[in-house]
């Protein structure tokens, strides 16, 4: 009976099954984001007739999916990405990762998937990073990718609830987000007539099917010559996120003060863990204003204008900070002054959260694995 069925896997009932043959590690220099993988895997199977099984961590491999699965069908997939830091101390840190189990918990509710204990999750992901430890490179550059993944397995073409789902994770080395060690500005395309999420959608949640489609526009936005998308959203073209990152801007409001502002959450952005952290640091300092509302396109052009923007920059977790260097909106290229101004505040948030992740600056945010 489904009573019976047990309502979250626990790390304790992990089992490890060790790969007998370790890869090469990559040479931490010519790292490509995404493209490397550890000798590792964890996958945690639930069914709605048995619950929840135990979790096991097992050789790298591919997996073995009934073509009906609902993951390829319906995109009943979701997924999360955070990282684990080797310390200027050898050890090795996760930043925040509860936030990142709690995006996935309600990310797996609007999916209609299996809800699990969050601290359970994460304590099977520690177990898999320290079985491959030796994957979390030796550099203040770099760190080891973590993608939690969570598909619906159910071998059935119908548009129901998966009764078969299945979460697996996979760890990876990934190099520094800025090559060259400086903050490169990016150029990034503003056009109204493509939309990322729409307001009641499901544009707040890490699902696969707010990404694939971003692509298209992406590469609308290299052939314009432009980096990235900067996501405008309904008539009053309220800016929203840029690319994969959060969107922050600085600048002196038309009183005089300063301001630090980013789009709210309301349901058509996505609450990212660096967001959060951004702003959680600025309230803490109490330097200046610190804003979460709707921010629309005119105002944007309006400080240009007016010489009252600061700095512009995307936040997440694959860079940090991303400075914006200029817009192309409405046929014309719009210049930031980002780079001109430091950038002061890009700078300061950056180091202040790299120094926590590699342990120079020890911190609650950092536990280790
Ligand atoms: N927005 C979108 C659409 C994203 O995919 C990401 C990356 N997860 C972010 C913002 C930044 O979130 P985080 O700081 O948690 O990486």
């Amino acid at each position: 009976s489904l009573r019976f069925a047990s309502t979250s896997f626990n790390a304790a009932d992990l089992t490890i099954e060790r790969n007998p043959t370790l890869k090469p590690k990559p040479d931490p220099s010519k790292l490509l984001f995404g493209k490397q993988f550890s000798d590792h895997m964890l996958t945690i199977y639930w069914s709605e007739e048995k619950g929840w099984q135990a979790p096991q961590i097992k050789p790298f491999q591919n997996l073995s999916l009934h073509p009906a699965a609902s993951a390829l069908h319906y995109s009943i997939e979701l997924f999360e990405g955070m990282k684990a830091f080797r310390g200027v101390d050898n050890h090795v840190r996760l930043f925040r990762p509860m936030l990142n189990m709690e995006r996935m918990h309600r990310s797996a509710d609007r999916c209609c998937l299996p809800l699990f204990d969050k601290g359970e999750l994460l304590e099977c992901i520690k177990k898999l990073v320290e079985v491959d430890q030796e994957w979390v490179p030796y550099s203040t550059d770099a760190s080891l990718y973590i993608r939690p993944t969570f598909i619906g397995i159910e071998p059935s073409l119908g548009v129901a609830r998966a009764g078969h789902a299945l979460i697996f994770v996979i760890i990876g080395p990934v190099g520094p987000y800025f090559s060259t060690g400086a903050f490169n500005p990016v150029s990034l395309l503003a056009d109204p007539a493509y939309v990322r999420a729409c307001r009641g959608g499901v544009g707040a949640y890490k699902m696969g099917g707010n990404y694939g489609p971003t692509i298209a526009i992406q590469n609308v936005a290299v052939k314009q010559g432009c980096q990235q998308v900067l996501w405008l959203y309904g008539e009053e073209e309220e800016i929203t996120e840029v690319g994969t990152m959060n969107l922050f801007i600085y600048w002196t409001t038309e009183s005089g003060e300063k301001e630090l502002l980013t789009p709210p959450l309301d349901g058509i952005i996505l609450p990212g863990v660096t967001r959060q952290s951004l702003l959680d640091l600025a309230r803490q300092w109490g330097e200046f204003k610190v804003t979460e509302r709707k921010i629309v396109m005119k105002e944007l052009i309006d400080g240009l204008e007016a010489g009252r923007i600061l700095e512009v920059f995307g936040a997440g977790t694959a860079c940090v900070v991303c400075p914006v260097g200029s817009l192309l909106y409405g046929g014309k290229t719009y210049q930031i002054p980002t780079m001109q101004n430091g950038p002061d505040l890009a700078k300061r948030f950056y180091k202040e959260l790299t120094d926590i992740q590699y342990g120079r600056t020890q911190s609650e945010w950092a536990p280790l694995v």
